[in-house]
């Protein structure tokens, strides 16, 4: 999979960022059902603009409380030269520039990164000497937009699109990519020393778009693999390391680069929001997951605990009833190669092909055992369906009328797709068309 370019966009309070975040995602709305536990303060989403799909952030969501101004926005600023690609600085129009932008423009001169001015709240357009007061900022000419009038967000979108880094030529490379994501102490440095040091045989570091992200190349049972961000999980003391909302956004830059994500979690310790939200982050980017208990070298009367965790964990991550849950000791290296083991697993989930025929029977079964119920003023037929081309196993089903779907019978049918043919740890995609 191509690595996702992440583009970050900083300036001082009320500028308008999270104006022009709107704009540039195009609040593309979340199709799911609301989900417990997977956080609706959005600071990161998906954008795309000529083909070229990318993460957008507004750092503005990145709040620290009880800081003065000037840390909070030196820090906003260092996570956009951190960890994105494209830097868009976003300044206000109607009052010009402050010394608030000089004190950011001052942090954002120590970046090789591209700056994208912006200069937002321009609604109407007037003459080109307007650009003048912002170019003495030395980032270039600014592009003049207005994200209420839509203004100048194209152009803007071309300047974000024509600085991403190029796209490496994806020579065919079916390495699985591995992230292992989640809150801060859970074992994710120990993890990826023990799984570094299984085998000592680290063929590379390979280095990825941002200064800090470097993925490492293992191999296990004479497969290859590779570790995502291993730098990023193994540095620490960063001021920021330990803000919410900073974690989230590691883990989902590294989460969107990944083929499979190993959700990490404290078997000695409670499920937390920041667990699920972290976890969630996976399931909204549709993303095969593992998750991993750690630190179960400390748990006593391991058998009953680990029934109790498994049913901790299915009530608490609801929406990754598919995951594989494994049982681990990263410090001990106990039961890790049940990581590598577990990725293959899902690699063969992932190639698997389901007959149509057979995949019917399974329908027409489901549909007589449990008919949908009334919803949307009609009950949903399901006439045939097939498994069609794609990377994660997707089926399409061609019916009466899609708008009769509930979100609890399209569950129902994905649990008997599951209970057929199991393709654990892996997400489904089910579509539906209507069939005149
Ligand atoms: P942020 O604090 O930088 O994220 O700024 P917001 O996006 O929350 O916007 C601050 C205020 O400016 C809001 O009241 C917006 O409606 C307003 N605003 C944002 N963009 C524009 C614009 O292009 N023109 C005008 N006139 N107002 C805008
Ligand atoms: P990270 O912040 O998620 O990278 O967590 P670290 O790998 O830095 O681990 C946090 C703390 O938990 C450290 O003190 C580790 O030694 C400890 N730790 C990590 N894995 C295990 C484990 O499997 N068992 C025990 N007992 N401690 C662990």
């Amino acid at each position: 999979m191509a690595k996702k370019s992440i583009v970050a966009i900083v300036g001082r309070p009320n500028v308008g960022k999270s104006s022009l975040f709107n704009r540039i995602i195009r609040e593309q709305k979340s199709i799911v059902e609301d989900i417990p536990g997977v956080t609706r303060d959005r600071i990161y989403g998906n954008a795309e603009w000529l083909t070229r799909e990318f993460l957008v952030i507004d750092t503005g969501g990145i709040t620290l409380a009880d800081e003065i101004f000037a840390k909070e926005i030196k820090i906003q600023a260092e996570i956009a030269m951190q960890e994105a690609d494209v830097i868009i600085f976003a300044l206000n129009f109607k009052e010009g520039l402050t010394d608030q932008d000089h004190m950011i423009a001052k942090i954002l001169y120590k970046t090789k990164k591209p700056i994208i001015l912006v200069v937002n709240k321009y609604d109407k357009k007037g003459s080109d000497n307007d650009m003048f007061e912002f170019m003495s900022l030395g980032f270039g000419n600014p592009i003049m937009a207005s994200s209420t009038h839509g203004i100048g967000i194209g152009d803007l979108l071309d300047a974000v699109v024509y600085q991403l880094p190029k796209v490496e030529n994806t020579q065919k490379d079916d390495t699985p990519k591995i992230a292992i994501i989640g809150k801060p102490n859970v074992g994710k440095s120990s993890l990826v020393n023990s799984l570094v040091g299984e085998e000592r045989m680290i063929v590379s570091d390979i280095a990825g778009t941002t200064l800090d992200s470097v993925d490492t190349q293992v191999q296990y049972n004479n497969k290859k693999y590779v570790l995502i961000d291993t730098a990023g999980i193994r540095k620490k003391g960063k001021i920021y390391d330990g803000i919410e909302k900073y974690s989230y956004l590691r883990s989902l830059g590294s989460i969107s680069n990944a083929d499979i994500v190993v959700l990490m979690i404290d078997g000695t310790q409670s499920i937390t929001d920041q667990d699920t939200n972290i976890g969630g982050l996976a399931f909204t980017e549709h993303k095969p997951i593992i998750i991993a208990v750690n630190k179960w070298d400390l748990v006593k009367n391991k058998e009953k605990a680990i029934l109790e965790k498994e049913e901790e964990i299915r009530s608490y991550f609801k929406y990754l009833q598919y995951a594989k849950i494994i049982f681990i000791s990263a410090h001990d290296k106990i039961r890790i190669g049940k990581i590598y083991d577990a990725v293959d697993h899902i690699n063969e989930m992932l190639k698997k092909t389901i007959k149509t025929s057979v995949f019917n029977e399974i329908l027409n079964r489901a549909q007589l055992v449990n008919p949908a119920p009334d919803h949307n003023g009609g009950r949903l037929r399901i006439y045939y369906g097939s498994q069609v081309e794609a990377y994660l196993p997707t089926f399409v089903m061609f019916v009466n009328n899609p708008h009769y779907v509930h979100f609890s019978y399209k569950r129902f049918l994905e649990n008997q797709i599951r209970l057929q043919f199991g393709f654990e740890g892996v997400p489904i995609t089910l579509i539906f068309r209507e069939r005149k």
